[in-house]
């Protein structure tokens, strides 16, 4: 995961074929989306890092954990850039073809499959131009949907991302126009538990380290 990566950080292969989610996510726009915008994410934060080599070591998870504490001049790419990189790899990574069943627990949390799915997609139709709907952990491991703007990144505002939705207009545009919802309806088909419990107890672990202060 690149989360745990640092600079200089480098695309991962998409997990799956480009092909892979039709027709849910067709293949063109697979191939734009991680090739080109995921790209340009990659290589717009390296050479914003390059000339800080006090930050090279650090993690993306811990640049965009800690922005208050980088130098002005780098946080907005940090934030911009380092955002990018962030929410696109765990975009691709938490889809797979045919989805996996929703695990109980999260569920459980809000009231059933449906209740967090009408929620999930209220929080992405009502993002306002480009940005993410999020499922997220707060530090107490309570589990909440938030939607942020642009690439804005969960652990910039003390949340532990669990599964970002994508909705810059780079995502869906092509096959399905201004039809967002229909776009929306349809990821829910593709998405990988599997990786979101990862995240999850990832998260568990962090807290007992508490590695993640200040933000979390
Ligand atoms: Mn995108």
């Amino acid at each position: 995961m690149i989360a745990k990566t640092s600079y200089p950080f480098q695309l991962p292969p998409l997990p799956y074929a480009y092909d892979a989610l039709e027709p849910y996510i067709d293949e063109e726009t697979m191939h734009l989306h991680h090739d080109r915008h995921f790209q340009t994410y990659i290589d717009n934060l390296n050479k914003a890092l390059e000339p800080y080599p006090v930050y090279h070591t650090w993690t993306l998870e811990k640049l965009l954990a800690n922005l208050d504490h980088l130098p002005p001049s780098l946080r907005t790419a940090v934030r911009e850039q380092g955002g990018g990189v962030y929410n696109h790899d765990l975009y691709f990574d938490t889809m797979i073809p045919g989805g996996k069943p929703m695990p109980q627990e999260i569920a459980l949390a809000f009231g059933g499959e449906e209740p967090w799915k009408t929620e999930m997609k209220n929080a992405a139709l009502g993002q306002f131009g480009s940005g993410f709907a999020w499922l997220v952990s707060d530090c107490s491991g309570k589990l909440s949907v938030v939607a942020l703007p642009n690439q804005d990144n969960p652990l910039s505002i003390g949340l532990y991302p669990l599964l970002p939705l994508d909705v810059w207009e780079h995502a869906y545009y092509l096959k399905y126009h201004n039809l967002r919802g229909d776009y929306i309806d349809n990821w829910f088909r593709i998405i990988n538990w599997d990786m979101v419990m990862a995240k999850l107890e990832e998260r568990q672990r962090c807290r007992r380290k508490g590695f993640l202060a200040p933000a979390l």
